[in-house]
């Protein structure tokens, strides 16, 4: 079901689209199946699951956090995160940096744009990004890669409202890259769309899709 899944999604995208298949909840089997179907990119949203699922599974597995990220466990994931999606304020930046530093590595992020019509979700306003990435503490963020922007549209049966909060998160992409990205050519990530909206995110400019419950089938929890 799974591979059958995964193919079929995988089918309807442009190949300039990447998939992160988003395996929050299901179990290392389930993985394991799309793993054998060729997916390498996975995204989760728990610390706790996401090192755990690293530590038992192949390690050329490619591990994306999406979802609300505490400060303080930052470190957990900071040997091994490949791209850290919902970046949504300074602080969380700032430990990134710091951790990446102890690792001796350069992590990958995208900032979190508020782009829906709903309080539950969050993440930066433009003028927001604007003044962080414009401050001087931004500068001095050397162990951190700028990739690009992320965001949730509203969920709801309304495309048009969709369309918009998307078409708002491309241009906020392409404004930042030419305000304050210009010269780094791996700014270049617009991630938008999961499975019930991804179509339409692809239509507005979407170059990386979350995709879970098409995949994997709807999460209990
Ligand atoms: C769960 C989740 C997804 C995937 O959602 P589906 O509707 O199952 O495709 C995508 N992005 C984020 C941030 C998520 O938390």
């Amino acid at each position: 079901m799974i591979s059958e899944n995964l193919l079929k999604v995988k089918a309807n995208l442009p190949t300039d689209v990447t998939l992160v298949a988003v395996s929050k909840t299901k179990p290392n089997e389930a993985i394991l199946e799309a793993y054998a179907t060729g997916q390498r990119i996975f995204g989760e949203n728990r610390v706790q699951e996401l090192v755990d699922k690293y530590e038992a599974l192949p390690k050329d597995i490619e591990w994306h956090m999406i979802g609300n990220l505490q400060t303080k466990k930052v470190k957990y994931i900071a040997p091994f995160v490949t791209l850290i999606h919902g970046v949504d304020n300074f602080k969380l930046l700032k430990e990134i940096n710091k951790r990446a530093k102890n690792e001796d590595r350069i992590i990958d992020i995208l900032i979190q744009f508020h782009i829906a019509q709903e309080d539950t979700k969050s993440g930066f306003t433009f003028d927001e990004a604007k003044e962080m990435l414009e401050s001087g503490d931004f500068v001095e963020l050397e162990n951190i890669n700028v990739r690009g922007v992320m965001g949730m549209a509203t969920f709801t049966d309304n495309k048009e409202q969709v369309q918009d909060e998307f078409r708002t998160l491309n241009n906020y992409f392409n404004v930042f890259k030419s305000h304050f990205f210009k010269f780094n050519e791996t700014f270049s990530i617009v991630s938008m769309g999961m499975s019930g909206d991804y179509d339409i995110a692809i239509e507005e400019g979407s170059s990386m899709v979350r995709i879970g419950s098409t995949i994997f089938g709807e999460r209990n929890t």
